[in-house]
């Protein structure tokens, strides 16, 4: 199915200048509108600098945000051109960049550009978000919209970021019931989570029928990242993604948040062989370019964590009634799904290339969450105030 596809590095190299499309996203907001927005100017050894809360201006960046955009539109286009069941850019998954604003790290929501090039075919396209943190900027692109449903796991308690993603957050408009959220609490672990996804995967599947999928994998909800929130596993979300290709529709995998770069790049090579369909050994080959950076076990598996799971039995059997049975929109029965049973060897080649490109693209995440944090060190509360004062005017 996929594995031939995606073995073909040359169908996956990504348009050229993604921003100079006619992109619906970006809509008459310039690249210089949407940086200067997060910025705020401050005076160091006399000479004003613009300083950015947490998406910094730094070199390249146009760049770096234009090839992650062509890339999930590339992978879009595949699968609108049929020449792919699959796709994959784990590169991509910025999901909280807004319309016209870079925010949480997030550049440009290649996402969004991404659904907007799958709805030229699909009218129903699903996107379901994994990432620890809610998909606040694809809801909002989508939230008035009965075209695109959007469903969003993430750990919502106050303070955290980005503080959106409620329950009772449902959609607007024509759109309404067409956001889905699931706020969970610290701790959730795979059992737990899987049930949950998988009746409501059987509810959308039943009522919504979607002829197209997105999935954001953002493994910062795997346990042993930065977060230290859930304890879930990559088996725990392999067993969401197989419930999502037993759907047999088009579907686009991207990456996302993910800041323990073995765990994240672990996660995201263990999802790449569940989608090709094959079976890959749990020891990290010794072979590979990041080898020591798998220690102490070299061990492909993250086991889960052991913090106290603060939602209950009670909590999630509510969590599911109210989403599965509070929406006019799934009032219809669950429906059938199958396990993925098809199992290959993949050789080492393909092991370490995937693991390689895993690890390689959330370095690049990284990379700016890590610019991002010391812009937020190096600017003082007194500017954070002003900085606030500056983003309220540019939303009146
Ligand atoms: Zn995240």
């Amino acid at each position: 199915m996929v594995s031939h596809m995606y073995a073909s590095e040359e169908a996956w190299q990504p348009q050229g200048c993604a921003v100079e499309l006619p992109l619906r996203f970006v809509w008459g907001a310039s690249m210089r509108k949407i940086f200067s927005c997060s910025c705020v100017k401050i005076k160091q050894s006399g000479v004003v600098v613009m300083k950015c809360y947490d998406c910094p201006l730094v070199e390249g960046i146009y760049r770096f945000v234009e090839t992650i955009a062509g890339a999930s539109i590339t992978a879009a286009q595949v699968l609108v051109d049929g020449l792919a069941r699959v796709t994959i850019n784990w590169c991509g998954g910025w999901h909280h960049a807004q319309r016209d604003e870079a925010e949480g790290f997030c550049y440009i929501n290649d996402v969004v550009l991404a659904i907007h090039k799958l709805r030229e075919k699909f009218s129903r396209v699903l996107y379901i978000d994994f990432d620890l943190h809610h998909g606040n900027g694809v809801e909002n692109a989508f939230a008035f919209t009965p075209h695109v449903l959007t469903v969003s796991l993430h750990k919502y308690e106050p303070g955290f970021y980005p503080g959106s993603g409620k329950l009772l957050d449902v959609g607007f408009g024509q759109g309404r019931y067409y956001t889905v959220n699931v706020p969970l609490k610290d701790g959730v672990r795979d059992d737990h989570y899987v049930s949950l996804f998988h009746c409501i995967a059987n509810k959308i599947w039943s009522a919504y029928c979607p002829n197209a999928v997105v999935v954001q994998c953002g493994a910062d909800c795997i346990n042993g990242d930065p977060a230290c929130a859930f304890n879930l596993t990559p088996q725990g979300i392999g067993l969401c993604i197989k419930k999502i290709l037993a759907w047999n529709l088009p579907t686009l995998f991207l990456g996302g948040g993910g800041y323990n770069l073995p765990a994240t790049a672990r996660c995201w090579t263990y999802i790449t062989s569940i989608i090709l369909g094959c079976q890959i050994s749990t020891s990290i080959p010794d072979s590979n370019v990041d080898f020591l950076c798998y220690s102490p076990d070299f061990e492909l598996d993250v086991i889960p964590g052991n913090r106290s799971d603060l939602n209950t039995a009670e909590d999630m059997k509510q969590l599911a009634e109210a989403i599965c049975t509070g929406s006019p929109l799934f009032k219809t029965d669950c429906c059938w799904w199958t396990e993925v049973s098809e199992h290959a060897e993949i050789g080492i080649h393909n092991y370490n290339r995937v693991l390689g490109t895993a690890m390689y693209s959330c370095q690049r995440y990284l990379a700016c969450f890590e610019a991002g944090f010391k812009i937020i060190s190096y600017v003082n509360l007194k500017c954070m105030t002003v900085m606030q004062v500056i983003l309220k005017k540019h939303e009146l």
